[in-house]
């Protein structure tokens, strides 16, 4: 499988393909959903990537807030559909992400005695979505297509070389 180098290299290089493309194809050709689905392809691919699931250079990325990912690590078997499958593999990784990070949030608000801050916030995220629901979908999108960056390759270099083992063996 390509390793974490060419995987970057590949979503950046998938992310100047899909920039011009996700413009034209957007409707009325918007610039903001453009920039939101390659933004999103990008972090997918740079920090939410497949290979979480391993002690991988992505996974290293994260300096010391990799400890999120830590039980991701341990639970997921490396390459398993959990992981590199092709939708639910990025979509998993962005709703265990968002049930840490709302975990942490409460945790937090409410040691420090802030249980209005949290009610507020909670109000202010939930009405941004419904406000915003057309840029919610793209970039579900754009996160979905940089996880499919990740998982596509690995595919392919799999089915290639246990085809190149089955010929040797001819
Ligand atoms: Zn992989």
């Amino acid at each position: 499988m390509p390793g974490g180098h060419t995987h970057d290299m590949i979503t950046v290089v998938t992310a100047v393909v899909l920039a011009p493309a996700a413009w034209l194809i957007s409707p009325d050709h918007s610039l903001v959903t453009a920039f939101t689905i390659t933004g999103a392809h990008l972090v997918s691919g740079l920090l939410f990537s497949c290979d979480l699931d391993i002690d991988s250079l992505e996974y290293k990325r994260w300096g010391p807030l990799r400890i999120i990912w830590w039980p991701y690590k341990e639970a997921v078997p490396h390459r398993s559909w959990i992981s590199h499958g092709l939708i639910v593999g990025p979509l998993l990784r962005l709703a265990y992400f968002g049930v840490i990070m709302y975990a942490l949030l409460w945790l937090i608000l409410h040691a420090v005695d802030r249980a209005d801050l949290w009610r507020s916030l909670g109000r202010v995220a939930a009405a941004t979505l419904r406000e915003n629901s057309g840029q919610s979908y793209a970039f579900l999108l754009g996160f979905v297509l940089g996880g499919a960056a990740h998982s596509i390759p690995d595919w392919i270099t799999t089915g290639t070389k246990r085809t190149w083992n089955q010929w040797s063996k001819l």
